[in-house]
């Protein structure tokens, strides 16, 4: 049976970036930057005070001195301090030409409203935010694959970049499988129950930068299976949930089969999540293929393979690096027992402490069981081979959420 990394690494090297498109900034957010981008003009544009107080000759301090002036910020640079004189000064307001410092309010004896009187020397250049020693006129802004965030983002804004080219969004189609399922908003009979995992794998594209378009429900027959699989065939990826087992209903294998995908895998030596298809087939009228993923039904085994398989195989499509999910260390809590032979991904909460995150498991780990998908801050990795792990131990794990973000 293939590792995880094995896995991934077949997932990842099938993957082509979505060509580019212009995107408005704020659509850019959490994307990756395809071309770098260069300085419009320098920033600051003219030197400006960094501090509310008074713009003077350094030379001309201590003393009192004629207020010639208010540079308010907004005002023209082209104001001249005259010789002997001082100006106000408000934060970011431009320097008068001839003023080599700015004094600090706070330093400033201001009980006329006509003079100002210094009681210490100025330094030359002080409170003085020079042009372009933030951003240089021709300085590249940000290099090609940029992870955009608030920040890439704001420095955009700053040089009036208002578009930026980045990798399309993967429209990624989630199909589930099952005669027990009900959508969400149907109220289930005794013999169902509510598809969760198409809000789950919904949230989980969405959150990956993919869009996620919910397909729907299909019964345990081959041929509704494959029906379904055919008029699913224009999205960039395709996850099904569930009927990748061995059971005797379980049709997505000899779906996918009979439809051609051409298929990569089938089982991954992983815990929870085991039974994992992945496959492609090409795009009707273009020259990409299509990611199809079977991912089981069991709502923690689906939400762990979709974390270790899905995200990254979205985030390469949107431009990024080819890698793993990132990982932290993380030091056990409490003594671990497994079986051997696959890779387990427990979830836990994590506290912090001063020798980093302790990592404390969640109860009732079952792959069916969804409560301890609630408040888990973590994936927490045991490697295959290893049956004992003693509390303190440190450990990589997989984290689901920082501490802002949901
Ligand atoms: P399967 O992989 O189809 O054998 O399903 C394994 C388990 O996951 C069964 O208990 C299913 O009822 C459950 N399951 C399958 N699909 C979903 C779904 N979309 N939402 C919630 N549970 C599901
Ligand atoms: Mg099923």
């Amino acid at each position: 049976m293939l590792t995880p990394d094995e896995a991934l690494g077949r997932i990842l090297a099938q993957i082509t970036p979505m060509e580019a498109e212009q995107a408005p900034l704020l659509a850019a957010l959490g994307r990756v930057l395809q071309q770098a981008q260069q300085a419009r003009f320098a920033l600051p544009p003219w030197d400006n005070s960094a501090m509310d107080g008074y713009a003077v000759r350094a030379a001309e301090l201590p003393g009192t001195l004629p207020i010639s002036g208010v540079m308010a910020a907004g005002v023209s640079p082209d104001a001249e301090l005259a010789v002997g004189t001082c100006m106000k000064i408000m934060t970011g307001a431009p320097v008068p030409r001839g003023a080599d410092s700015v004094v600090m309010r706070e330093n400033v004896d201001e009980s006329s409203s006509s003079v100002a009187t210094f009681a210490e020397a100025a330094q030359f250049g002080r409170h003085i935010r020079r042009a372009g020693e933030d951003v240089s006129a021709d300085s590249e802004l940000l290099p090609a694959g940029s992870l955009l965030g608030p920040g890439e983002l704001a420095i955009l804004a700053a040089q009036g970049i208002a578009q930026i080219p980045v990798c399309k969004k993967p429209r990624v189609a989630i199909l589930s499988t099952g005669d027990e399922l009900v959508p969400l908003g149907a109220e289930p009979t005794s013999a169902q129950i509510i598809s969760s995992n198409s809000t789950t794998l919904a949230a989980q594209v969405q959150q990956a930068g993919g869009i996620a378009i919910d397909a729907g429900i299909v019964p345990d027959t081959l041929e509704a299976t494959v029906r379904a699989l055919r008029s699913l065939s224009d999205y960039d990826v395709l996850l099904t949930s569930g009927g990748v087992s061995v059971g005797d209903f379980d049709y997505v294998k000899e779906a996918y089969e009979s439809i051609g995908v051409s298929m990569g895998f089938w089982k991954v030596a992983v815990k929870p999540g085991k039974p994992l298809a992945f496959g492609t087939r090409s795009i009707p009228g273009s020259d990409r293929k299509q990611l199809v993923f079977g991912l089981p039904g069991n709502p923690a085994s689906s939400l762990v393979s979709f974390e270790l398989f899905v995200r990254p195989a979205l985030r390469a499509l949107l431009g990024s690096a080819p890698a793993q999910s990132p990982r932290i260390t993380v030091t056990l809590a409490e003594d671990i027992e497994k079986g051997p032979g696959r890779t387990n991904f427990l979830r836990a909460k994590l506290t912090p402490s001063e020798s980093g995150p302790v990592a404390t498991m969640l109860h009732k780990q079952g792959s069916g069981m969804l409560r301890s998908m609630v408040s888990a801050d973590c994936l927490v990795e045991l490697d295959a081979d290893t049956t004992h792990f003693a509390a303190g131990t440190k450990v990589l794990a997989l984290p689901l959420r920082s501490a802002w973000q949901s």
